[in-house]
């Protein structure tokens, strides 16, 4: 894996060049091995693994290129050459790029890798076939595009002696002069550059385009195909009109079919190379695509927008009557422009309430009035949920409806959490909702203005499975991690797809208070071993979802009011303050069973092999307390010196005392902002009233921060945010100045965090850069 470090921009390789073989076959793939095969061969991979009709293709990997290097002793000869090498004199720049790419293409590839990428080729096909061969960059998907484009594509290639030539051309192509140039701007080390080859068959399309999986800019569950004759660089680069096809994915009807004139077409120009050629008469005005192809396209188009969780962006190419999916990609206008649309067509719709949009996307249904949570029978799939607060018993109904509204609540109240979780559009703190509103009214709620309007509006649509404004699953490498919340195992698979680095949050609590009894129920009623099971199915859940990342779960914390709908809640304690109560960690040290059972989930998620799992211990506001549950664990036989268990700093006491807790060996700490800033400020986060002084941004706020953070670097301890702040852009943008770990946001945020952070690290090194050169 490629690191970029915080600060220095020291670029490491961190893959072990002993394990991985010289080729990959894309069935073996998966988006998560970049590092060996690239941006480029990681999604093909992951696109073949979920069955879509990919032409077939191999990788030679990053190691095989690193034992090509090592092993012609190559490595050694382009260091001399690029150490101490000026890149802003250009004729040195040009002179030093010449001469390693004559060396890596004098050098004589090792045996070992020739055969197999021979043996590779003929397994492909017997007789000699027309390949792609094109250069997968290890770190191709840096968000600076000029930093990708920079090495080579050779189309057209037959037979095993131009094959060898053009693997060999792609891997010296890794030092143009332009690519050691922005390598040396941005930091990276010459000697730890790695380069993937893909090479797959190359498909001459009779007919090809590319697949809007939904709306791209409504989010309608409408798959929108253009198609044109020949290549798909026809359709791509706009050099013809192509045929229109719109298919309703709920009625799965053709709604709607334009046929082009389509007189130009792209194909391939004898045996190297493409042409744009005139289309005979006969073909110019025939429809492209036949409606069982439609059909078909839109199915696979379905197949990768459920598999990434969100609406794709694809290329597709025809011969011979069968279909291939030569590229996805997520959509990423989803949202933003839904947002604008919405709020323009609803200029003279009646506003009936305000509050705040807590989960984006807008929905029309009808109302229906949720009092007790006994009563969420009455909700019938596609209603609007109006209710005072939603809690977790309420969640199978939250899974149903098409938005929700609430009276109470904040942006980190729970129908704000889970709703964002659901991907269901919700409006809360409307302080009337379950008093103006009457059940059966129609009324259209807009999630990210947080306004409900009289009757139906603007054509609102649920955002079924793909929230508004939900991530690129393309892996976009950011030295600050960018990880993701999780409340609900059932989301684990949207917030996996959004490619995140690892869970920097699983609230457990909500795993349990689904269940409907209190832990002390089943402590009481004899059933631990029911309640451990239900905890480690509903972990392993998410632990699956992230296979090599970690997932910090969090222990419970959960309010004793929480609990008291419950089977057992009527022994829960009356408080008069539940969020200064009985929560957190401070409940699991007086409470030694519960802490145990939540422990033995634990301890067979770690024995089952689940090395990924981190424990955080949330409201912890003294060492002594870390101190307290590590030697409680161990106790039960946790190896607690090798385990991960961090905590989340939440009380101001746990920020001031930062060196203590580091001292005391946490591995992580987290900032849960939602309660750090109730407890600076005092003020109550779920208090409509005082919504407008919960302010993330104090400068009270942002210095506990900012000094906690520094200690944590000091101790060389991964420092991270889990608390709805970090779902801020902004708020990402000063948290990587000042020098965060990693940023764990809501699955409909990562995105954006993920393009505010690159950005910030960018800019970052460009400055350093800068100052450098001006010294
Ligand atoms: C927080 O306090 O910021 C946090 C993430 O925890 P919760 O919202 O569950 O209290
Ligand atoms: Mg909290």
């Amino acid at each position: 894996m490629i690191i970029l470090k915080q600060g220095g921009g020291e670029i490491i390789s961190g893959a072990s060049m002993k394990e991985v073989p010289n080729i990959l076959w894309l069935e073996e793939i998966r988006k998560e091995d970049i590092a060996s095969v690239g941006g480029k061969g990681a999604s093909l991979g992951e696109m073949a693994s979920i069955g879509l009709p990919v032409p077939p293709a191999f990788v030679v990997t990053a190691q095989a290129f690193r034992r090509f290097l090592v092993e012609t002793g190559l490595d050694q000869k382009i260091y001399k050459v690029s150490d101490n090498l000026d890149v802003e004199n250009n004729a040195a720049l040009e002179k030093a790029a010449d001469t390693i790419k004559a060396l890596v293409m004098k050098a004589k590839m090792p045996a070992t890798i020739k055969d197999d990428i021979k043996a590779s080729y003929k397994k492909m096909s017997q007789k000699d076939l027309i390949v792609a061969v094109r250069s997968s960059a290890t770190a191709e998907d840096l968000p600076d595009a000029s930093f990708a484009g920079q090495q080579e594509t050779y189309l057209n290639i037959k037979g095993e002696i131009a094959l060898l030539s053009a693997v060999q051309n792609c891997w010296a192509s890794l030092y143009g002069a332009r690519a050691i140039y922005y390598r040396a701007k941005q930091g990276f080390e010459e000697s730890t550059v790695n380069i993937a080859v893909v090479i797959q068959q190359l498909v001459h399309s009779e007919k090809a385009g590319v697949m809007f999986t939904s709306h791209p800019i409504s989010g309608e569950p409408t798959t929108i195909i253009e198609g044109s004759w020949g290549l798909g660089e026809a359709v791509v680069s706009g050099s013809v009109s192509p045929d229109n096809y719109v298919f309703d994915q709920r009625t799965e009807f053709i709604t709607e079919k334009t046929i082009a004139n389509k007189n130009v077409e792209i194909v391939p120009d004898g045996s190297h190379g493409t042409k744009l050629v005139e289309v005979d008469a006969a073909r110019q005005d025939a429809q492209v695509l036949s409606e069982a192809e439609v059909a078909k396209l839109a199915m696979y188009g379905k197949i990768a927008e459920n598999h990434y969780g969100i609406p794709q962006d694809v290329e597709w190419g025809i011969v011979a009557g069968t279909i291939y999916i030569l590229q996805s990609r997520p959509i990423t206008t989803i949202g933003k422009k839904e947002a604008t649309s919405m709020s323009g067509q609803s200029k003279d719709a009646k506003i009936l309430l305000k509050g705040q949009g807590a989960a984006p996307g807008t929905a029309t249904g009808k109302v229906v009035i949720i009092r007790d949570a006994k009563d969420t029978g009455a909700v019938k799939e596609g209603d609007i949920l109006v209710t005072r607060m939603t809690n977790p018993d309420m969640v199978p109904a939250m899974k149903k409806v098409a938005a929700i509204v609430t009276d109470e609540g904040g942006m980190t109240c729970h129908a704000a959490i889970v709703s964002r979780e659901l991907g269901t559009p919700a409006v809360v703190g409307t302080k009337t909702g379950t008093q103006q509103l009457k059940n059966g009214q129609l009324v259209t709620v807009d999630g990210e203005m947080g306004l409900v309007y009289e009757g139906a509006v603007g054509g609102a649509a649920k955002a079924v499975g793909a929230a508004p404004g939900v991530v690129g699953s393309a892996p976009m490498i950011t030295a600050t991690s960018v990880k993701v919340n999780v409340s609900i195992p059932e989301a684990a698979a949207r917030a996996a797809a959004t490619g995140a680095d690892g869970v920097g949050l699983l609230r457990i609590e909500h795993l349990i208070l689904g269940l409907n009894k209190t832990p002390g129920w089943y402590i009481s009623n004899h059933k631990e071993e029911e309640f451990v099971k239900e905890l480690y199915d509903g972990i392993r859940i998410v632990l699956d979802a992230f296979p090599g990342k970690t997932v910090w779960v969090r222990t419970l914390d959960a309010p004793t009011d929480e609990f008291r709908n419950m089977a057992g809640g009527e022994n829960e304690p009356m408080e008069h303050n539940p969020m200064l109560g009985w929560r957190g960690i401070r409940r699991d040290l007086q409470s030694p069973d519960q802490f145990r059972l939540q422990v033995e989930a634990f301890k067979r998620l770690w024995k089952a092999g689940y090395d990924n799992l981190g424990v955080m211990f949330p409201m912890v506001s003294h060492p002594d307390q870390f101190i307290k549950a590590k030697q409680m664990m161990a106790g039960w036989g946790v190896d607690v010196e090798n385990a991960t268990l961090g905590i989340m700093i939440e009380i101001p006491s746990s920020a001031i005392m930062i060196e203590d807790f580091l001292q005391a060996g946490i591995k992580f700490a987290s900032f849960g902002t939602n309660d750090l800033i109730q407890y600076t400020l005092a003020i109550d986060r779920n208090n409509e009233n005082v919504a407008d002084m919960y302010n993330p941004q104090h400068p009270a706020v942002l210095s506990l921060i900012h000094s906690s953070i520094q200690k944590c670097r000091e101790y060389g301890v991964e420092c991270s945010i889990c608390g709805q702040a970090g779902s801020d852009p902004k708020m990402a943008v000063w948290l990587v100045e000042h020098g965060i770990t990693s940023i764990s946001a809501n699955i409909d945020a990562i995105a954006k965090i993920r393009e505010a952070v690159a950005r910030t690290e960018k800019r970052i090194i460009l400055e350093a850069a800068r100052n450098r050169d001006a010294e």
